[in-house]
């Protein structure tokens, strides 16, 4: 089963909705950073959503990065996402463990308390960028606040990923459902009465939903209409030029240290793990570009 992203709106488009599955992604991201299962599902979640969000722009070329910054022990974390459902994403503390909450992964208690940041990258000369309060870490519950806050767009956002035993994934995936200004009253209210009512989005997965049917329970009697779907995945553009960058920010002293003890040093891309290796050559071909 492969993943993708579903776009559709209800209600004669009084409400647009996305949903996602994500299972591959999460699963790549997972053995990239080898991650501890709650990071898996705090990262999982926050890729899933961060795709989801990507399909939402217009441009091929715009770009999304958002940013979970906590004070809790994962440290943090950052995913980026295009306008053609590639995503990319890495947390600070991959391997943070933590006991389970209410016999679930403890994602909020990793994250901890802080702000949600969302930079938008569409070409124009500042990016756009708003920030909000974690609401509780969970991920699903601080997009729906960010939208809702900065945004200024009321919406629901459901995302969750299963683990095997294993601690491989299961599953993973979710939904956006966002309201237009000229939403009726009626409608809301059931928009409203069917997200109370639904099974949690990991209840879905569990199920094996597709995103369709996830779509179709929360969109349930609102004449929900499919618009396409694309295909999403865990895709970093890295190489070793980009990487080199990384190399430069280091500082000149420290890059000719490396060069004088003549040892070749290895740099791993924060996005996907992949490791580069650089000769004393390579240090001082790097050392004279800054010259
Ligand atoms: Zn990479």
């Amino acid at each position: 089963m492969k993943d993708y992203i579903v776009r559709a709106t209800a209600a004669n488009a009084q409400i647009r909705a996305f949903a996602i599955r994500s299972t591959h992604m999460v699963e790549t991201a997972r053995q990239h950073h080898n991650t501890s299962p709650v990071a898996t599902a705090a990262l999982g979640r926050l890729l899933s959503g961060v795709a989801m969000m990507g399909s939402m722009m217009k441009n091929p070329t715009d770009v999304l990065t958002v940013q979970v910054k906590g004070d809790g022990p994962i440290g943090g974390l950052t995913v980026t996402g295009d306008a053609g459902g590639r995503v990319k994403g890495y947390a600070n503390n991959p391997m943070v463990l933590l006991p389970p909450k209410n016999g679930k992964l403890d994602v909020g208690g990793a994250v901890g308390n802080g702000f949600l940041q969302v930079i938008k990258d569409m070409g124009l000369k500042e990016p756009y960028a708003g920030q909000t309060v974690l609401q509780t870490g969970e991920i699903g519950d601080d997009l729906t606040f960010y939208f809702t806050n900065s945004e200024q767009v009321p919406s629901a956002v459901g995302l969750g990923v299963l683990l095997n035993k294993e601690n491989t994934v299961k599953c993973a995936g979710g939904f956006i459902v966002q309201v237009m200004p000229f939403i009726e009253t009626q409608v809301l209210e059931k928009l409203e009465a069917n997200i109370a009512s639904i099974q949690s989005v990991t209840g879905m997965l569990r199920n094996d939903e597709t995103p369709e049917e996830m779509l179709g329970q929360v969109l349930d009697g609102l004449n929900m209409k499919i618009i396409d779907t694309m295909d999403t995945c865990f895709y970093c553009n890295c190489s070793k030029e980009r990487v080199e960058k990384a190399i430069i920010s280091i500082g000149k002293k420290e890059i000719q240290e490396m060069i004088d003890e003549q040892e070749p040093i290895e740099v791993n891309c924060h996005f996907c793990s992949t490791a580069y290796q650089y000769s004393v050559e390579d240090l001082r071909w790097i050392m004279d570009s800054l010259k």
